[in-house]
């Protein structure tokens, strides 16, 4: 596999440019290149009319004849653009021998840069390549943008380049202009540019500078969902794309976190039950810290931070030192699990209510309300549902539940990974430890469970008691090795 292509935009402004070709291709490469500014040279025994015109109004130079090395003499770039074949290779091997970058069109073996597609909007340039390898690819992308990327952004770059002594000046920490810069952006001055109403965007830029001139650290407390990048609400992209900084659990998928701004500091806190641990009240101070020196810091949780996450009291914390939050929802394990299992948390005919509860948050397994979460006609979300299985199946059975009730669990809900272990409440530890279900899983107990066997349709078979579905071989699904960090079955 090659190498990738290093981006670059090159400044041509007054410098020379060997153009090799006098046809309809080298026309279209030439008013690129005069657009960029470059001196053009075009080499050819002969041109067409449009190119012949240019030379003849001076705008390019002509050098009339067949290609000799002594024409990429002085030329910062060179390109190739005859319709026979020798020529470009002769023209791209002299380029080669005195390092001068070429490119020939419609050969990338023989180029040393490539053109990529490009959409333009004023100074504002997407520039796109695929190495060469599906140039319709560069292309659809291009159109696709051309059709999403507003016209007036041209008008706002320029505008904003404008600015940029003005908020240098004003804002020499770089965090705090780019927060003002983030405000500009999205704020009203690019409507008021599409309009044609600079006065309008000149007022959005100085309150915009009103508001940021005292800093303003805040905290967005972001839920990421379980694991899917598309779960993510468009809200918490936003907000990830506004990070200074992102304290993330562990739990956060990786592909959320390749979301964030690039050059956003990332901490992870938090981590799996067991080893090194960030206390809940050093993730405070962390929290505080970093606001209080003017940073927008994302708080990013998997799921919903509302949902045995702890958020609450991360905004109590914050709330007692006076310091601004924000919380963006996210997609809750048992939503997500439910969804991507085939599992409807409710059914009209086998369950009116759900209940998500934990056994290892504060309120240990003996606080919970066993008699309740034992009531037929409903589902339990039971997350962290790795751990003390067999306790859950003690304490519902006593308290009522029938120890056919069917369960799910589901492991790594919605990433690539995901597995989905059937079975009934009779079995349930057994079966866990036997399919070595390891965290995070969730566990659904109630009927709705096995709607799985006919209703999945994401990652791999669910894995049926054996009995139940002999066709589905547990064996032919690979368990991976339990890690040190995996989670014990024993209470
Ligand atoms: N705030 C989170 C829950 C945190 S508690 C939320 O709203 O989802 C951590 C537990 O969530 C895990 O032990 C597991 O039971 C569950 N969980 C989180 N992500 C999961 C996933 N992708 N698949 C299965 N369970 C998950």
């Amino acid at each position: 596999m090659p190498a990738a292509l290093f981006p670059v935009f090159l400044d041509l402004a007054g410098r020379r440019v060997l153009l090799v070709g006098g046809g309809a291709v080298a026309h279209r490469k030439a008013l690129a290149l005069l657009e960029s500014g470059a001196d053009v040279e075009v080499g050819a025994p002969a041109l067409v009319p449009e190119l012949a015109r240019a030379a003849a109004e001076g705008r390019l130079v002509h050098r009339a004849g067949v290609f000799v090395p002594e024409w990429l003499d002085g030329a910062w770039l060179v390109i190739a653009a005859t319709d026979d074949a020798a020529v470009n290779a002769t023209v791209a091997h002299e380029a080669e021998a005195r390092r001068i970058w070429v490119n020939v069109v419609d050969d990338a073996p023989r180029c040393t840069f490539q053109v990529p597609a490009r959409v333009e909007r004023g100074p504002l340039q997407v520039a796109i390549s695929t190495r060469g390898e599906a140039p319709m690819l560069a292309r659809w992308l291009r159109e696709t943008l051309e059709v999403q990327l507003d016209p007036a952004l041209g008008a706002l770059a320029a505008w904003l380049g404008g600015k940029r002594e003005a908020l240098r000046e004003r804002f020499p920490d770089t965090a705090r202009r780019r927060q003002v810069i983030e405000a500009l952006i999205r704020g009203p001055a690019l409507d008021a540019l599409r309009a044609g109403r600079v006065e309008q965007a000149e007022a959005a830029f100085a309150s915009a500078l009103d508001e940021q001139a005292a800093p303003r650290g805040r905290v967005i407390l972001v839920g990421a969902g379980p694991g899917d990048p598309g779960l993510l609400t468009l809200r918490g992209l936003r907000a990830l794309n506004q990070a200074d900084v992102v304290l993330h659990d562990r739990l956060v998928s990786a592909e959320v976190l390749a979301l964030a701004r690039r050059d956003a500091e990332r901490i992870e806190v938090a981590k799996e039950a067991g080893t090194h641990h960030t206390t809940q009240q050093r993730i405070h101070e962390l929290l505080i810290e970093h606001a209080r020196a003017g940073k927008t810091v994302v708080r990013l949780k998997g799921g919903d931070p509302f949902v045995f996450g702890r958020g609450g009291e991360e905004l109590e914390a914050l709330r007692s030192k006076g310091i601004a939050y924000e919380v963006v929802p996210g997609i809750t394990a048992a939503v997500a699990c439910g969804a991507y299992a085939g599992i409807p948390l409710t059914h009209r005919d086998h369950a009116q209510s759900v209940r998500f509860v934990t056994a290892h948050c504060r309120n240990s397994i003996d606080t919970l309300d066993w008699a309740a979460l034992a009531e037929d006609r409903q589902t339990l979300a039971v997350y962290m549902g790795a751990q003390g299985l067999d306790v859950l199946r003690e304490k519902l059975v006593a308290h009522g539940r029938s120890p056919t009730t069917p369960f799910a669990l589901i492991e790594n809900g919605s990433r690539a990974n995901q597995r989905v272990v059937l079975g009934t409440l009779a079995d349930l530890p057994e079966r866990a430890q036997a399919e070595r279900v390891q965290s995070p899983a969730l566990l659904i107990l109630g009927k709705v469970a096995a709607l799985a066997n006919d209703l999945h349709w994401f990652g791999a078979e669910p894995l049926a008691t054996p009995a139940a579905a002999p066709h589905h071989a547990p064996a032919t699904i690979s368990s991976p090795a339990p890690t040190p960090a995996a989670l014990t079955l024993a209470a």
